[in-house]
């Protein structure tokens, strides 16, 4: 059978957002065509008490919450850090970390404890003397249950393992001996599977895409998710599809709407308000001309230094897709996806098809019978357009900043 997982997500206790409640990610799960989304959090002990009182079994490590169709995984954000010989700064690096059940995640907490490590927070910290240590708390982590899964998170954003905060040139330098364990990456926002595929390092793995959302909201839940084959909805069977790479496709955020595509200073540091973006040929030093202070490398460009042309690359299929509610506030001209404006086209549209996913797979001729005198023309030529292919992000995404959609008639 064919399932949409979305396996990164946060909680409130991930900071910057309040609580999100389970009933709302249900809802937007069931619009956005998402069968299994990871939970976020869920090594927080507060965050793991939440869970298991809210959710029930629905089959072997796959929960649910009643009354919804909508299925959870067991997953947290980790982010693991370590001072590397040859390295001025430590390497910090984001992964996800996947569970088979609560046991699992009670005995990931005694680690925890026993390394010394706070685990007070959404996105906890497992801070390494060294490259040794590291590997050896790794090992511990996947002796808990042979099921259990580590995966590197948004693998070229700054805060990801080959992202330009570190520099490594290989994954090796960091995973040492693990690095045979890693099977899966994370693609990220601002990364596609395209730029991705000739990077050496990661040719061989399987690429996942997730939405890494910290809100319930349309534009959020599902903006990347990874479509798979797998023998039956139960934990054990989704670890082995992705392991064996059973990857029928994923949904990628264009990469120049992800906040990290290109290299720049955006408005809000410089005084006067001035962007500096480079698209291609940046400054070596990296040093904004405008302000002389660093910039952030963008993944566009942390990709190029890493793709090699002796490819033996996987073929990988994938297509990109913008949020729907995005796309009718472009239509209507209207700056807040929460408009009841917005909100409202949404639910019209959700009302002819069953989810957002299945929209953007329905032909041209089929939709404009299906939405027209139903929805505002305006929305129907938009809708259109995107599936041309006539649109772009404009500016793109950098230093932090998403890519403005700008959608042509
Ligand atoms: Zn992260
Ligand atoms: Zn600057």
């Amino acid at each position: 059978m064919k399932l949409a997982i979305d396996l990164h997500s946060h909680s409130g206790y991930a900071g910057g957002v309040g609580q999100i409640k389970l009933e709302d990610i249900c809802k937007t799960m069931k619009f956005k065509g998402i069968d299994i989304f990871g939970t976020g959090d869920c090594l927080l002990p507060a965050r793991m008490e939440d869970l298991k009182n809210q959710l029930s079994e629905f089959s072997e490590g796959i929960y649910f919450l009643p009354q919804y169709t909508g299925k959870f995984l067991l997953q947290t954000e980790v982010i693991i850090s370590v001072q590397l010989i040859g390295y001025k700064n430590r390497t910090v690096a984001h992964h996800l970390v996947l569970f088979p059940d609560f046991g699992c995640i009670e005995k990931m907490q005694v680690l925890m404890d026993k390394w010394g490590m706070k685990n007070t927070i959404g996105r906890p910290f497992i801070v390494c003397k060294n490259q040794k240590q590291l590997e050896e708390r790794l090992f511990e982590i996947s002796a808990i249950h042979p099921l259990m899964e580590i995966i590197p998170a948004h693998v070229m954003t700054p805060d990801g393992i080959l992202g330009s905060k570190n520099m490594l040139t290989s994954i090796k330098e960091f995973y040492g001996n693990y690095t045979e364990k890693i099977r899966i990456i994370e693609t990220g926002l601002s990364a596609d599977p395209e730029l991705l595929s000739t990077i050496p390092d990661l040719q061989n793995l399987t690429m996942i895409s997730n939405s890494d959302c910290h809100s319930a909201a349309l534009n959020r839940i599902g903006r990347e998710f990874t479509v798979i084959e797998t023998k039956e909805i139960t934990y054990s069977s989704i670890i082995s599809s992705l392991r064996q790479n059973n990857v029928l496709f994923t949904a990628e955020f264009n990469p120049s709407e992800g906040r990290y595509f290109l290299t720049g200073h955006k408005k809000n540091r410089h005084l006067d308000k001035k962007e500096v973006i480079f698209e291609n040929q940046y400054p070596e030093n990296l040093l904004c001309p405008h302000c002389g202070k660093k910039m952030t490398l963008g993944v566009k460009q942390r990709c190029q230094m890493l793709q090699s042309s002796n490819s033996n690359k996987i073929e990988r299929k994938f297509f990109h897709l913008i949020p729907l509610v995005e796309v009718i506030a472009f239509a209507l001209n209207l700056k807040s996806i929460k408009s009841k404006k917005v909100t409202s086209a949404f639910y019209g549209i959700m009302d002819i098809f069953s989810s957002e996913i299945a929209l953007w797979q329905t032909d041209k001729k089929l939709i404009i019978k299906k939405l027209e005198n139903k929805v505002d023309k305006n929305i129907i030529r938009s809708i259109l357009s995107i599936k041309e292919g006539n649109f772009e992000f404009l500016p793109a995404g950098f230093d932090g900043q998403y890519g403005i959609l700008k959608i042509k008639k």
